[in-house]
């Protein structure tokens, strides 16, 4: 799951990122609001956790364009303690939900479940493929009806891969899914996790289509 942070707060940002980093979210974080802008317009992201007191364009600003651009992207909210104002004005500009600050990281990572999950209730259906299985409701895959065991990263590369599949994936947008751009990955990484999906499930299911990136057949 991509994730962009919007937090000015250098301290709280970093303990977000660590925090829902290892919860195994890609985790891109930004810290204004007309970066938080440009990257929520021009990418695609699961969720967003928004800060409203950001510098060059306010969270509620965000939002508001956001929303505007047709977007329904799932946004939680994080607010100072006392603006009740600002919350209610986040959630008319299209907040789904909102954390007043200071909150407890524990709280942040239930509400960003429940936010995933009823974000992916309202769109998903089962994905079915070469006798894999993968439910995005509750992150379950299973080949041939055999549960498979998946690391977070070769769950969203299987995702990715089957949704739909018959597309060719680059390289860089795979590892852009993976590690956003703060995240610094060995640049062998991709194929590793590549190898091990293919030892899970079939050497054929993901062609290499060499010097592009990788590629699940629609029918084989
Ligand atoms: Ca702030």
């Amino acid at each position: 799951m991509r994730l962009l942070l919007i937090e000015d707060d250098v301290a709280l940002g970093e303990g977000i990122h660590q925090a829902l980093g290892r919860e195994g979210y890609t985790v891109d974080w930004v810290q204004d609001g007309a970066s938080a802008l440009h990257s929520l317009l021009s990418e695609t992201f699961d969720l967003a956790v928004l800060d409203l007191g950001l510098p060059r364009m306010d969270g509620l600003e965000v939002l508001r364009r956001l929303r505007d651009s047709g977007s329904n992207l799932p946004v939680l909210i994080l607010t100072a303690r006392d603006a009740t104002e600002d919350r209610i004005a986040g959630l008319d500009a299209g907040a789904d939900d909102y954390l007043i600050k200071p909150f407890d990281l524990a709280e942040l990572k239930a509400r960003l479940r429940a936010l995933l999950r009823r974000s992916v209730g309202r769109a998903q259906m089962l994905i079915e493929h070469s006798g894999i299985s993968l439910n995005p409701g509750t992150q379950q895959v299973s080949y041939h009806g055999e549960p498979v065991a998946l690391t977070p990263k070769e769950y969203q590369l299987l995702h990715e891969l089957l949704s739909p599949p018959g597309r060719v994936m680059t390289r860089d947008h795979l590892m852009q899914l993976l590690y956003g751009w703060n995240e610094e990955a060995e640049s062998n990484t991709l194929e590793v996790h590549i190898h091990h999906l293919r030892k899970k499930f079939s050497t054929d299911l993901i062609r290499t289509i060499r010097g592009v990136g990788y590629l699940v057949e629609e029918r084989r």
